[in-house]
């Protein structure tokens, strides 16, 4: 049988403390409140008033002509490639991306192309694999037609794609004819830590997306951004597997909510982080990658327990962390704030110095 995820172990604790993920937060009271107010319209008819002004602000945002409302950042993903591509195609992206690794085989399901994993460390790689990646126009060989980026590179442990590596693999792949692709599901935490315009920082993009539940508190709701031409063949997509909406202005509000309230702020979750990352890093056994965004990855060494019984015992004490192999992330958001980073600190230094 394949993993489900369980119901919550009614002999574990509340969950107190949830450095989960960034997409565990709880819509606020104001955003609930705007979400109620919101002027709605039939989404897929073009008549919800607030799922356009989201889609022209985000469009504006991103420096794009055009952009359409989604409920997850997956289908995204899942669209932009079934648009970009045609079946047989080669898709290039990083080993660790989310499209290859938590998209369930989508793009080869539903698009029928095949993922080809670059390496590089946190996530990225120069223009140089790609070139190396990137074989002559042949009959026998799959047709190379698009390159995805990830901003920042989830398992690359919330790592910036630096301006001019962007700039510099989108041109490479422009020049053997490659359209280009941003899993943009945390760009915005990019875009706050860089101190670069989220417009700029897609420029080099034919297709970018931003995912309004991870960390910017929504509770769904993703936008697609592209040309004209691109999101009219998108939305082609979108009705046939079924992502076209109808009142869905509900909860486009709790997006543009999100715009105002939830971006800047996000400086704070990136300071939180760097602030357990240097508690955890005084641990002895700790390999601690340092922080560019939200997200804390940590490789307990030597004689220290394991990821998993250290994960076990925190959720004993009320405290939720996620454990990739050997490695426990920590990700800070708004529902997580400095008090809670540093009793999650404390507890994990009783928790591994216990037998
Ligand atoms: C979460 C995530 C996705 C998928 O977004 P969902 O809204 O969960 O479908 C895609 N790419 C990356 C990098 C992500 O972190």
């Amino acid at each position: 049988m394949v993993f489900a995820p369980a119901p919550p172990d009614p002999a574990l604790p509340p969950v107190r403390i949830n450095l989960f993920s960034d997409t565990q937060t709880r819509p606020t009271a104001a955003m609930r409140e705007a979400m109620a107010r919101a002027p709605v319209g039939d989404e897929q008819l073009g008549d919800d008033p607030t799922v356009n002004a989201l889609c022209e602000r985000m469009a504006r945002l991103l420096g794009n002509e055009a952009a359409m409302f989604l409920p997850t950042g997956t289908m995204c993903n899942q669209i932009a490639i079934l648009t970009h591509c045609r079946p047989g195609d080669e898709v290039l992206t990083h080993e660790d991306a989310h499209v290859i690794n938590s998209e369930g085989g989508g793009a080869a399901a539903l698009a029928g192309v095949t993922l080809t994993g670059l390496r590089g460390a946190r996530g990225q790689f120069d223009a140089e694999t790609l070139r190396a990646a990137i074989r002559p126009r042949r009959r026998y060989a799959p047709d190379q037609t698009l390159l995805i980026v990830e901003q920042t590179a989830n398992h690359g442990g919330g790592a910036v794609w630096p301006l001019a590596a962007l700039d510099a693999v989108a041109e490479t792949a422009g020049a053997h004819g490659l359209a280009t692709h941003m899993d943009g599901a945390r760009l915005l935490n990019a875009t706050v830590a860089a101190g670069i315009a989220p417009d700029r920082m897609a420029r080099a993009m034919d297709s970018v997306w931003l995912d309004f539940t991870k960390g910017l508190g929504a509770p769904l709701g993703a936008v697609l951004c592209g040309s004209a031409p691109f999101i009219d063949a998108a939305w082609r997509w979108k009705q046939r597997i079924g992502g076209a909406m109808r009142q869905a202005g509900m909860c486009a509000a709790a997006c543009l909510h999100a715009l105002d309230h939830h971006v800047e702020r996000l400086a704070e979750d990136h300071a939180n982080a760097r602030h357990l990352a240097a508690g955890l890093a005084a641990i002895e056994g700790f390999r601690v990658q340092i922080p560019e965004t939200n997200l804390v990855f940590v490789e307990p060494g030597g004689s220290l327990p394991t990821a998993d019984t250290i994960a076990s015992r925190l959720r004993q004490r009320g405290i939720l962390v996620s454990v990739f192999g050997n490695r426990l992330r920590f990700c800070t958001h708004l529902d997580v704030d400095r008090a809670a980073v540093d009793e999650a600190l404390d507890a994990v230094r009783r928790d591994v110095s216990a037998a």
